[in-house]
Parts: structure tokens; sequence; C-alpha cells
């Protein structure tokens, strides 16, 4: 008997809410956890204070007497607040953050216990890395990772447990985590904005990236999740008919959220922003069951590891209250799936925006640099920013309708596309004295416009600016941002260095006026990149011949999308800025692709073990019912028996077609899989997606219409319409 789903079911009837007291209000909990500046201040001797602050401001290094001074204070706060443990935490290939846990505790010779933590512990450990991706840059008998303390991230307190953001790199030096190349890539745009800045402030010494993401997610009732096979292995569902109410009613796009989920919202809120995680924002999403939090912009190292931490405090909490987070980025066949929006801007330590327009036109020229160089960059690396957000799990998003598609463009909006319109045309690289009027007015009688109008806004575009800031949408749900971050902020620093290249060639030989060759430089550029601009609707045929026409990539999926990675451009790329040699670029590469096959294996079994395990005996089942139906009508009518029985042997009939059709597609699928799994890497992959992956819409049509015909008590997986709208 189906129980579990009907368990599932009544428990959610019973379950009482955990009852949450959270009165406190947000500026007295945050980083209440977190050794953030306040904390040191009171914790640290003046001269180990300066000593943190240089090696977070400055990129100063911190010698071990220091080390040693910091660690006693860290772990003094860290003692009050009822630490038990400490624990370097990283974010290894796998995406996910890992920790391991020590106990402040050691023996000493004489027998003495102590709660021991000294610089040592506090800079560097050696977790064993052998369990982790490593794309073969590491013999496994060579095991040694170390993970090495990031200043620049505070530490924090959770669960008891102190925790130290950490890189890990690999005896050799190589990254084997997020966190290493997205720091020296985001070092790197640092020194290339700062540079091309001070052509309009010389007091700017610092450029900051700035990250504010946007997490989509599901909530769904642990019990039901639980009794799906699908959900708890893969994180979405294989199957399963579509509920006759879906999202067509836009009902819950910042509709009132459910008290349950409410609830649950607020203690995540709670233990968020004690952790220093400025979450502020949280609404519905448009899908059933669907929400969004989205925080406070920050430092773009900080926002990536906050957008991780939060991501393992929201499964954390969920447990807590029976629910169950979905992160994959299209749990839901025919419902919106989720991504993670990364929108990104330039901060300059004297306080400005450089992509905020401004209100002169020396301030509008600065805006236009960064403005048009970052929609130059993006033009010429739009397939290495395609394969920063492939993944198995955002290629069921990407083009499905409601995310943006697989081909990158940047939308900017009509006000803005005016003015770059108008800027073209400007023939001889001066700017006469009415231009420059014109461009003053254009700037400062449009741009507001767009800063207050919210309406010129394009929903379908992967890139879009929204007024002050970039807006990265293709991004996928269950994505650490590094990975895109580390590629945007890579491509707009090479673009910066070689936009100051020419800028300054212009201003030495041709003896040209700095802002006449600026604007010389960046008309040329709005020139070259315009085929990456694109306006209209990023959905649907048209889009993609037109990019066909442009010579856009379209990269339709993971195995494809990687390959740019690896391209000439992208080791020059990242070799020049010194943020991967090549053979860190090429074990990502390695990584990527084998995880991607790993998951659509993962699929494909537990789709073929769904089917043949749940889909096939309660199909037949049913069938039997029927069969015992029909020979009870031959008993009392004879050979009349068939005027009523029609219904029930069309049944009996469907039944069996399907079952033959799922068996041998089942067959077929898992042939195929054999077949991909004695090939290497990429050759394996692209079976994977060409050959294995075909079977699973066959599959699951079959299945989903088995939905439909069997009694409804006999099945025995929740369906959409519980997995969507009971909380
Ligand atoms: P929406 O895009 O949903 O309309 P907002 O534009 O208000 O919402 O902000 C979305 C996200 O953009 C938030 O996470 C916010 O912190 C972030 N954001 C705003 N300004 C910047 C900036 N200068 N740099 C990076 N992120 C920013
Ligand atoms: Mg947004």
């Amino acid at each position: 008997m189906p129980k579990l789903r009907f368990q599932a079911l009544h428990d959610i009837q019973k379950r009482t809410r955990v009852p949450f007291d959270a009165n406190q209000k947000p500026v007295d909990l945050f980083r209440s956890n977190v050794f953030d500046e306040k904390a040191m201040r009171q914790y640290l001797s003046a001269t180990s204070f300066d000593g943190v602050q240089n090696a977070i401001k400055k990129g100063d290094n911190i010698d071990r007497v220091s080390a040693d001074a910091i660690a006693t204070g860290m772990k003094t706060w860290a003692l009050e607040k009822g630490a038990t443990h400490y624990s370097h935490w990283f974010q290894p290939l796998t995406g996910a953050t890992a920790e391991k846990h020590d106990a402040f505790f050691e023996i000493t010779v004489d027998g003495h216990v102590i709660d021991k933590f000294d610089g040592a512990q506090l800079a560097q450990q050696e977790p064993d890395a052998s369990s982790f991706p490593n794309g073969g840059l590491r013999n496994t008998f060579e095991a040694r990772g170390y993970t090495a303390w990031d200043p620049t991230s505070p530490a924090f307190l959770y669960d008891n447990t102190l925790c130290i953001p950490t890189v890990f790199v690999a005896y050799t030096g190589e990254a084997l985590d997020y966190k290493t190349p997205l720091l020296k890539a985001l070092n790197a745009i640092d020194s290339a904005a700062t540079d091309v800045a001070r052509y309009f402030n010389k007091n700017v010494s610092k450029v900051t990236a700035t990250l504010g993401w946007e997490q989509e997610f599901f909530l769904i009732d642990a019990s039901l999740a639980a009794a799906r096979p699908d959900v708890t292995l893969t994180g979405r569902t294989l199957l399963g008919h579509a509920s006759a109410k879906g999202q067509q009613l836009d009902d819950h796009y910042f509709g009132s959220i459910p008290s349950r989920v409410l609830t649950y919202l607020k203690e995540l809120e709670y233990e968020s922003l004690r952790l220093g995680i400025p979450v502020k924002t949280r609404h519905n999403e448009v899908a059933p069951n669907q929400f969004e939090i989205a925080p406070v912009f920050e430092e773009a190292n900080l926002a990536v590891d906050h957008n991780a931490l939060l991501m393992d405090v929201m499964e954390k909490i969920a447990q807590r209250h029976h629910f169950k987070v979905l992160f994959h980025e299209k749990p839901f066949e025919g419902i919106n799936g989720s991504g993670k929006h990364n929108n990104w801007s330039l901060a300059t330590d004297t306080g400005v925006n450089l992509l905020s327009p401004g209100s002169t036109p020396m301030k509008n020229l600065q805006f236009l640099t960064f403005f048009i160089n970052t929609i130059k960059a993006v033009c010429r690396h739009e397939e290495l920013l395609r394969a920063s957000i492939a993944s198995a799990g955002n290629d069921y998003r990407l083009g499905a309708n409601e995310a943006p598609p697989a081909i990158i463009s940047v939308f900017i909006g009509s006000q803005l596309t005016n003015v770059l319109n108008e800027l073209e045309k400007v023939t001889d690289g001066k700017l006469s004295p009415q231009e420059k009027t014109d461009l003053k007015l254009n700037v400062i009688g449009k741009i507001p416009e767009i800063l207050l109008d919210n309406t010129d806004r394009n929903r379908t575009s992967p890139f879009a600016f929204t007024g002050n800031k970039f807006e990265f949408r293709a991004v996928g749900a269950t994505a650490n941002c590094a990975n895109p971050m580390t590629v945007l902020n890579a491509i707009v620093a090479q673009q910066l260095i070689d936009f100051k290249n020419e800028v300054d060639i212009l201003i030495d030989k041709k003896d040209m006026k700095k802002d006449d060759a600026i604007f010389n430089v960046l008309r040329e550029y709005i020139k070259e990149s315009k085929k990456i601009r694109f306006e209209g609707d990023g959905y649907g045929d048209t889009w993609e011949k037109e990019a066909k026409k442009r010579k856009l990539s379209i990269n339709n999926n993971t195995v494809v999308a990687l390959k740019a990675r690896i391209s000439k451009n992208s080791v020059i790329l990242f070799e020049d800025l010194s943020i991967m040699n090549s053979v860190e670029i090429e074990a990502r590469y390695e990584i990527e692709l084998e995880e991607y096959t790993k998951r659509i294996q993962i699929e494909s079994r537990v789709l073929g073990d769904i089917a043949r395990n749940h889909i096939i005996p309660t199909a037949l089942r049913y069938q039997n019912v029927l069969i015992k139906n029909v020979q009870g009508l031959k008993n009392i009518y004879g050979e009349e028996y068939l005027a009523f029985a029609k219904a029930q042997t069309h049944i009996i009939k469907s039944i069996s077609e399907k079952v033959a059709a799922i068996d041998s597609l089942i067959v077929e699928m898992t042939e195929a899989r054999k077949k991909a799994n004695i090939l290497t890497l990429e050759s394996k992959a692209e079976a994977y997606t060409m050959q294995v992956k075909s079977y699973f819409l066959l599959i699951r049509k079959h299945c989903d219409k088995l939905e439909l015909l069997v009694e409804d008590e006999l099945w025995p997986l929740p369906k959409y319409r519980e997995l969507l709208f009971v909380n």
C-alpha cells in the first residue's frame, strides 16, 4: 500500500508549528555572532587590530606573532559566546561549503587540559583533501590540501563553532576551491578599475566590486519531499503530471506569504542577521511555493561567502520547520525555475558607484567609461560568461520560457540605447562644445528617468543594466556565485587594462586631450560591441535566428558551453591576470564536466528505478482491479458484459501499452548508459546529453499519463498539486 504519500499528507494536518520569538530588532541582531571590527577593537590589542585591518584593506601579510595575538583574541571572544569548537570554513569545488571541526581542547605533555587555539590553527590547517574534486590536480596519495585564513571575510560563530573563512589550495599551490581565483580576480579588477577611475579623480586608491544576489528557492513539506525518491536524490521531480492549477493565475507572486513559511523565514532572518548576512527582502516568487530572499549588497567576496553560508543555514533551519528547501534550477516541469540574479557594480573608496550616472558631463563620461567597457567585456567573452553559469540544473532552466535564454546579450534600456546611438555618430574624436552640451543634456535629462522608471526592464535578458548596476540573471539558484563573479570581474579587468592602454597611446602619441582620447576609444567600443546589445524579447525563435546572424554563440547545453572555459582566449585572460594557470583551468573544466555527467547519470538511474519499482507495479495493480471488475461483469452479464466494460477495457489496454513503452525505454536508456560509461570525459558527457538524457521526457510522458489513469488512492508519489500547494 502506498502509505508514504498519505502518511505525509496526514502529517501536515497534525504538525504544530515551531514557535519562534523574533522580537529583537534587526539592528540589534546584526553581526552579533561575527568577529567584526567592533569585536576586534574589544578583543585585540591596538597593534593586532591594525595588523588585521591592514591585511583586510591593503592585503598586507600577517606575521606569526600577530597571528598568535589575533587567535587569542578571537578565541576569547568565541569562548565567551559559548564556542566549543573551531573550524576552517571553505568552499571546495563541489560548490557547497565544507568544514572540519576541532574542539578547543588539548592535553599538554604534563597531562593538563587546555583550550588551545593559536596563530598556527588560525592561519593554516590541513584537512584531508583526497575526497574533494580536484580534476587530477593532485594524486590521491598526496592528498594534501591546505586551508589558509582569508582575513577579508570575518570569522563567525555558528552552532557553537568558531568558523574561519579560508581558501583551499593544494600543497603545490594550485587552487582547489572557488575563493582563491575569486580573490585574485577581485584584485585584478581593483587595480584595473582604480587606474581608470583615476582619470577622473586622482584621490581614488581602491575600487571594490560589489555583489547583491537574489536567492530563489522552493519550500516543500519535508514528509512530502521524503516520499519522492527523485526529490530526495536529485533535488527535482523527474516525473509528475501538471497540477490543474499551476501558476496561470499569477496569484502567488508578491502575494501574502503563507504563515508556516513566514515563521520559517523569520527564524532564518534572525540567524542570518546574527551571522552578518544582511538579508533585507523576502517575497513570494511567481511559482506556487517559490520564494526569494535578497540582502543589501556587499563587497563581492563577502557577498559570495554570505550566499554560501545562507544556503547552508536555510537547509538547517528548514529541518526545524519540517521543510525541504529546493535550490534546484528547475524542480518542476511547466513551472518557473529558480535563479540567483547577481547584481554587480564597482565602488570607489571615495564613495562613488562607478556605474551610477552622474550630474555633470565629466561624471557621465566616467559612468559611460565603466558602462561601455563592461558591455565590451561581455561582448568579447560572452562564451566564457555563458560557461560560468553552465550546470546540469541550469540546462533545464535557461530558455525555458521564464528564464533568460542560453544566449548571452546585454539589455540597457531605451534611454541609454539612445545615448549610445548618438555617441556613436560623433565623427571625429572630439566632442564639439555643442555635443558636449548634448551629452550632458542626454545624460542628465534621461538617466534619472531610468533610475526612477523601473518599468524599463526586460525580464528576458540574461545581463541587464538596471539603473546603477548590471544584473547577471542567467546564474542558477544552486550556483556558487564565485564562479560567475570570477569571470565577470576578470573580463572587465582585462577590458579596462586594454582600454587604458589605448587611451594612453592617444594621449602620449597623438597628443590628444584626455577626455577626447577617452571618448574616442569609447566610441569605437560602442560600435564594436553593438552585436551583444539586444533590447527585444529573449524568448522564442526570432531572437535565436537573429543571434545566429550576429554570430553570437548559442551554447544550449553544459557540455558545449563548458568548452569556452579552456579556449585560448580564456587561458590568456586568466594567465595574464594571474588568476589561474592553465593547469587550474583544465582541472576546473574536468571537474565541472564530471559533475555534470554524474548528475545526469544519477537522474537517469533514479528515473529508471521509480518508473520500474513504483510506477509500473502501481499501474499493474490498478489494472488487476479493473480486470477483476471486468471478470465480475462477465459473470453477471455473460457475453453482453462488454457493453458495461467499455471504459475499463480501454484503460486496461492503455495501461498495458504504457507499461510496455516505459519498460522498453528503460531498457534502451540503460543500454545508452552502459555505452556512455566506457567513454572518457568529454565524449562521455556528450553521450549523456545526447543519448541518455533524451529518454527522460519520453519515459516521463508515459508515467505522467499513467498518473492520470490510475486510481488516486494507489498512487505512491505525492502529486504536483500536493507538492506545490500544500504548506
Ligand atoms: P530588484 O532587482 O528585485 O528590483 P533591487 O534593484 O532593489 O531589486 O535590488 C536587487 C539587488 O541588487 C539587491 O540584492 C541589492 O542589494 C542589489 N544592489 C543594489 N545596488 C547594488 C550595487 N551598487 N551593487 C551590487 N548590488 C546592488
Ligand atoms: Mg533584480
